[in-house]
């Protein structure tokens, strides 16, 4: 006799299991498949786990904001029990560079001041002054290493804005095992080590899905979170041609610099979306610098196949640390740039897509492009809930399912979601969201 559940979750990363997590604190009897020996050895466990309030757009800006609480409160969260050894969340503060380019960040103004997120403007002299090894220079465009006017800079930047609520998890991993262990506290199972290979249909709906070990698990729910690998599971569904919005794995390093000589950076440095020098950079544990991308103009963006890609670092990470020694002059550059490779599930608009699909019964919560590690409590909330609404009869794609966000006053239009809708023209097209 096949195994059967009210609902299968394939992938067990921070979004599969906080969905698997929901679900099971519903009543729903769920089962999380992952390919990996453990949850959120995918791409999760490389995330820089940045938590941050600003996005491009209000609904963005929103739905983090209501993950907020949730940072603050892991424990209260998960209902840990006593003793548990749980992901911490350090509050640093996160920085957002302001020039001509992105309009001097008042877009963000505007949304900050429109759902209340706390924000300072910060001139070169108070960078300085909170961050005395910085460089407040203005170096946009971001160029290529070989670029001769790489490091050349124009004046210095007016100002930026500071937000005071952002900070990052010391562990993206352990926070996913922790939201594992609190699902399982409601009955939810997991299958680890065990990779979905089709999906099971009948009278037209999804009825299931089978594994590599030739096992079948029943369910008339399925939900697609699996990362990196979002577009092959559709394919295998076969509803990728019903989405006007489509995702693909792209290939991003993230570089690990120590912090200059004489500086502790992991006590007393910054988060900062530092579109200026085309990157963003956070304190990281062992008093280092990490750097990522912001995906600048220059560099080529690298879409791969999740299955076959180089998972080592490259001359991209050294780029990224080069970037990085813009704004920290005093900051070695190692001969080996240490950092890690992984996989954005990247949309063609860099919003998620957390919907159903053409097929009833099978529902994605897919395109985290890179900037969704801080909304998975509320996402697991909102893709629990769609599948209530939708599997009550109601039409989500011409009636689309309005969420009233936790923690703040504001309901997310779910259209804002959807597989369906038009490229959203308010995003970066960046990480940023
Ligand atoms: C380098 C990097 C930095 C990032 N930084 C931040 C940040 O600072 N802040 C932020 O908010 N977000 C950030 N993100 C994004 C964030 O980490 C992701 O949005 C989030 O982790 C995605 O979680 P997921 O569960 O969807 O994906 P994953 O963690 O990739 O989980 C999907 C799982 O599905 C499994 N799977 C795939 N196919 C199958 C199959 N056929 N059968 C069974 N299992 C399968 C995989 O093994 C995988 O474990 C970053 C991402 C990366 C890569």
């Amino acid at each position: 006799m096949p195994k059967s559940y009210d609902a299968i979750v394939i992938g067990g990363g921070i979004i599969g299991c906080a969905i698997a997590y929901e679900m099971a604190k519903s009543g729903k009897s769920v089962a999380c498949i992952e390919k990996n020996a453990a949850s959120g050895a995918g791409s999760t466990c490389n995330s820089c786990a940045i938590i941050r309030t600003h996005y491009s757009t209000l609904n963005g800006a929103a739905l983090a904001k209501s993950n907020y609480p949730y940072w603050e409160d892991w424990a209260g969260y998960l209902q840990a029990e006593e003793g548990e050894i749980l992901a911490t969340y350090r509050e640093v503060g996160c920085l957002y560079t302001c020039f001509e380019h992105n309009n001097y960040g008042l877009k963000l103004e505007q949304i900050a001041n429109e759902i209340d997120i706390p924000y300072e403007v910060w001139t070169p002299a108070k960078m300085r002054a909170k961050l005395p090894i910085i460089d407040p220079g203005h170096f946009h465009p971001a160029k290529a290493a070989d670029d001769p006017k790489f490091g050349s800079q124009d004046g210095e930047m007016r100002y930026v804005l500071f937000f005071p609520k952002a900070g990052f998890i010391n562990d993206p991993l352990l926070a996913t095992q922790n939201i594992q262990s609190a699902a399982e506290r409601h009955g939810a199972a997991f299958h680890m080590g065990k990779r979905v290979v089709s999906i099971e249909q009948k009278n037209g709906r999804v009825s299931g899905v089978t594994l590599d070990s030739g096992e079948t698990l029943e369910a008339p729910v399925v939900v697609n979170a699996s990362g990196p690998h979002s577009y092959k599971i559709n394919e295998m569904a076969g509803v990728a041609d019903g989405m006007n919005i489509k995702t693909k794995a792209l290939r991003v390093e993230v570089a690990h610099v120590p912090s200059p000589d004489g500086f502790d950076f992991e006590k007393d440095g910054y988060i900062c979306s530092d579109a200026d020098i085309g990157g963003y950079w956070r304190p990281e544990i062992g008093n280092k610098i990490l750097v990522g991308s912001e995906e600048p103009e220059c560099d080529p963006l690298e879409w791969v196949d999740p299955d076959d890609y180089n998972t080592g670092v490259t001359e991209q990470a050294r780029l990224q640390a080069m970037r990085g020694a813009q704004r920290f002059p005093s900051m070695g550059i190692p001969n080996n740039v240490q950092g890690i490779a992984d996989l954005y599930d990247a949309s063609d608009d860099w919003i998620p897509i957390y919907d159903c699909s053409d097929l009833p019964g099978f529902y994605m919560a897919v395109g985290t492009s890179g900037n969704q590690f801080k909304n998975a409590p509320v996402v697991g909330m909102i893709m629990n809930a769609l599948v209530d609404h939708v599997e009550g009869g109601n039409d989500h794609d011409k009636n689309p399912m309005k969420f009233p966000l936790p923690n703040l006053d504001f309901t997310l239009d779910m259209a804002f979601c959807s597989r369906i809708r038009e490229i959203n023209r308010e995003s970066s097209f960046s990480v940023v969201g």
